[in-house]
């Protein structure tokens, strides 16, 4: 059996070599290098969708029906390279160092995971074993902008045959340090929903070497950007989010205590995770893009911000909206005229009931590769939406995001994504493959 890491390695340098930035996407090149890396290994894998140009992977290796189906899922498309200048390595080279890091738009969010996936499935299929259910592999088009209809969405609309009672996502696998010396290891089980508003602000317009004669809009603007930044906090506590704050604390956490005074010790107990424990206790309005005039001597009669409204799982947009207008209409002045609306529908937003079965195995495979009992599983609910809540809302599939990685330096692992210099340790791409692999193996052996 070739070894499972080595394999992912050369898979994960060999996809980011394919541009599949989204837009456009254009990830059918990247679904066919993967269909003939599956080939290559006596896989038969599909490509399917609606947009020859944004296909979507699936290959199946059917199980004895004696257990749970799972899916080990990932995205193909990445988000654009940006300014090339900025990268020292170019973003589609897969370039190797001599620190051995994988450099390249994809590194880690996710082409480095879809090729875990796809080894792991190879090293099963090699072991001989039969798997106890299903074992499916995804590779999805379209996660970056979410709204083609090409990608998971269509997936899980057009071909409910392909549902799994479990799935293997992104949106975890990082390592905390536990306040009671544990370390523990992150698993996606909620998300947030994005829901895009626009609040707009309106006057007559105007010459501006007259500002006196009419209410500027952008003025106004800025004021009422500024009251949404300074809005007072308002926290909520879902079960997600209770059980995230409470599996990072351990017995350390107070068993009586307020959602603030819960998030408060979490932010104390690991400084690192402040922003996102905050993140994942409230509804948040982030002030993203402004217009105003189009040439600088003109008042204009318009001015926009578009707003990243974040919802908690099973949150009300309308409730979202209403306090919005709350915080907009206390810092209006008399005249101003401004109107708020929710320009989509919230996208993502989902929560899996974390199965024990499910997890103990997650745990149990990661034990056998780390070497270390002590890892803890600890279920996070993500501030940001995946292909996840796709999985979960519409299969109704226990979702984890998990990716399991220790040796790259958390900062380099985090600064690339979506910026310059993405990239990874081989060394976490050979340690996650294999994690796959003994989850696959210990699942089949049931
Ligand atoms: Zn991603």
């Amino acid at each position: 059996m070739p070894d499972v890491g080595p394999m992912a390695v050369e898979l994960a340098r060999d996809l980011i070599r394919v541009d599949t930035s989204n837009p456009p996407g254009r990830e059918t090149a990247a679904a066919r290098l993967l269909q003939d890396f599956l080939a290559h290994h006596g896989i038969a894998a599909e490509l399917i969708g609606p947009d020859p140009d944004r296909q979507n992977l699936v290959a199946t290796v059917k199980g004895r029906g004696a257990g749970p189906s799972i899916a080990l899922s990932g995205h193909l498309d990445v988000v654009p390279a940006g300014e090339l200048s900025a990268w020292q390595h170019p973003p589609f080279s897969g370039h190797l160092d001599d620190d051995g890091y994988v450099w390249g738009r994809g590194a880690v969010d996710m082409k480095q995971q879809v090729a875990t996936r796809a080894a792991a499935l190879v090293a099963l299929v090699q072991s001989g074993i039969a798997p106890a259910g299903d074992v499916r592999l995804i590779a999805q088009a379209d996660e970056e902008v979410n709204t083609g209809g090409v990608g998971m969405s269509w997936l899980v609309a057009n071909r409910p045959d392909l549902r799994t009672d479990w799935a293997i996502e992104e949106g975890g696998g990082g390592r905390i340090d536990l306040p009671d010396g544990r370390i523990g290891v992150t698993y996606g089980v909620a998300d947030k929903a994005l829901l895009p508003l626009l609040l707009h602000v309106r006057g007559p317009g105007g010459h501006a070497s007259n500002p006196g004669a009419v209410t500027n809009p952008t003025v106004t603007l800025a004021r009422l950007v500024a009251a949404i930044g300074a809005a007072p906090v308002e926290r909520e506590l879902v079960p997600t989010a209770d059980h995230m704050l409470r599996g990072v604390l351990g017995s350390s956490a107070p068993s009586t205590a307020s959602v603030g005074e819960l998030v408060a010790a979490a932010q104390a107990a690991v400084p690192r995770m402040a922003s996102s424990f905050d993140a994942i206790t409230r509804t948040t309005f982030t002030p993203t893009m402004l217009t105003g005039s189009q040439a600088v001597n003109v008042i204009p009669d318009h001015a926009t911000c578009r707003i990243d409204c974040r919802l908690l799982p099973g949150g009300d947009p309308d409730a979202a909206i209403a306090r919005l207008r709350g915080i907009l209409t206390a810092a209006a002045a008399r005249g101003d005229v401004w109107e708020l609306e929710a320009i989509a529908a919230p996208i993502g937003g989902s929560a899996s009931e974390p199965d024990a079965t499910f997890t103990s195995a997650c745990e149990a495979a990661l034990h056998r590769v780390d070497g270390d009992p002590a890892l803890t599983f600890v279920p996070v609910l993500n501030s940001f939406y995946t292909d996840a809540s796709h999985l979960r809302r519409t299969w109704g599939t226990t979702t984890y995001g998990c990716w399991p990685w220790k040796f790259t330096p958390p900062a380099d692992f985090g600064s690339g994504v979506h910026a310059a210099n993405e990239r990874v340790l081989a060394t976490d791409i050979e340690y996650a493959a294999r994690w796959h692999m003994e989850l696959l193996l210990g699942l089949a052996e049931g």
